[in-house]
């Protein structure tokens, strides 16, 4: 049959170690012809945060089209290779290879999950190595107030300005950091969107030696307060309240924050924070285009995108990597990362990956290489994408 042709045999090139080699079964003897079975696939019900991700990188596609977000997970490599499937057995964990990976963590839900879990083992063993010597880290967190009609374009370079007179620029701050024993930080920088329009704010983790109960009540708050409305007044921006514009809450929150990292890109907002609805990060904006179609939200994401793309979201204070012996990995080196004892099961050529890709299904065909590693399933599946592809075509000329 013509599709037998076109997947590739069982490749004697595999990353894994000979002993874990094995012939990947369903495919090596080119057995994809016996399953002609185009019957419906069965996709197990609940949460699948593989194909979530991916369904949502085929709608940035969409709203973003000539940015390089767009050939992510889409366009290969070497044009000379097929798309490869690799499997690492003992994690259940499928992934592609020979696939472009865009790196970007503000745009695509899939290269930002790969990179917020890599960030989230650099800063723990940061705030672990500082935790082993008797320090404690707490969360701050700065807002600046902002309205519907605020352009985001303006107020995101004010706040990083506000920032940086907080934290670098005033002789107060290193005071009172001396004062508190604040030896290093780390700030996230985040952004959601609501009622009042956009909402960039710092997240940043203060290493204190000091152990400091309850901090959202003390003096210390107070202190951190008015060094954070003097930055506001020389960026420009409107003077922040003492209930919104600044928190500071101990380290049960700090650990608490960093565990969550990855996951909203996985899950709605709603189901991490409830009560907080008018509150959607940006991957919810691009959850309601992709489930309802909704183009204002596709021009909000839009417009959040260019305003933060090439923004760094992490920024350590100076000498804490090197201190906590933290090696920080690119945003690309981090999406490239190989799995060296993943087999490579097999490989699509070009006429039944673009099939794949065209839907945006690549999320499921990673999932069903998971759910049954005889392949059977995942090879129905790439048939069916292809006769699919083939109907949508003949729609098309007809
Ligand atoms: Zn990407």
């Amino acid at each position: 049959m013509y599709v037998q042709n076109i997947v590739s045999q069982t490749p004697p090139r595999t990353r894994a170690p000979a002993a874990l080699a094995r012939t990947c079964e369903g495919v090596g003897g080119g057995s994809l012809g016996i399953y002609t079975d185009n019957s419906a696939i069965v996709v197990p019900q609940g949460f699948q945060p593989l194909r979530e991700k991916f369904k949502l990188l085929h709608n940035v596609r969409k709203i973003l089209p000539a940015e390089r977000v767009s050939k992510c997970f889409y366009n290969r490599v070497s044009k000379e290779e097929g798309v490869e499937v690799f499997l690492n057995r003992l994690r259940n964990k499928a992934n592609y290879g020979n696939l472009m990976r865009c790196a970007n963590p503000w745009a695509c839900p899939v290269c930002a999950s790969i990179i917020s879990e890599g960030r989230k083992n650099e800063v723990k063993q940061a705030m672990d190595w500082w935790k082993q010597q008797g320090g404690s880290v707490l969360m701050l967190t700065l807002t600046a107030p902002h309205y519907s009609s605020t352009d985001i374009n303006s107020l995101k370079p004010a706040m990083l300005k506000a920032r940086k007179h907080m934290l670098k620029g005033v002789r107060a701050t290193k005071d009172l950091f001396k004062h508190y024993a604040i030896e290093h930080y780390i700030s996230v920088f985040e952004v959601t969107y609501g009622e009042n329009g956009f909402h960039p704010h710092f997240h940043i983790l203060l290493f204190t030696r000091y152990h400091i109960s309850n901090p959202r009540e003390s003096v210390m708050r107070l202190q951190l307060y008015e060094q954070w409305v003097n930055a506001c007044a020389k960026a420009g921006i409107d003077e922040p309240s003492y209930k919104h514009g600044l928190d500071l809450q101990d380290g049960s929150y700090a650990d608490k924050y960093v565990s969550k990292w990855g996951l909203e890109h996985e899950i709605t907002k709603g189901h991490i924070k409830k009560g907080k609805k008018d509150s959607k990060t940006p991957f919810d904006l691009l959850r309601d285009y992709a489930e309802t179609g909704n183009e204002q939200s596709a021009k909000l994401f839009r417009v959040y995108y260019y305003a933060f793309k090439g923004t760094r979201q992490l920024n350590w204070s100076q000498g804490l990597k090197k201190l906590s012996r933290t090696n920080e990995q690119t945003d690309q080196e981090l999406v490239d990362q190989t799995d060296n004892v993943a087999e490579l099961m097999f490989r699509l050529d070009i006429e039944l990956w673009h099939p794949i890709r065209k839907a945006g299904k690549q999320g499921e065909l990673l999932q069903l290489v998971q759910d049954d590693h005889t392949l059977r399933r995942a090879m129905v599946f790439v048939q069916q994408c292809l006769l699919d592809e083939g109907r949508r075509r003949q729609d098309v000329n007809t």
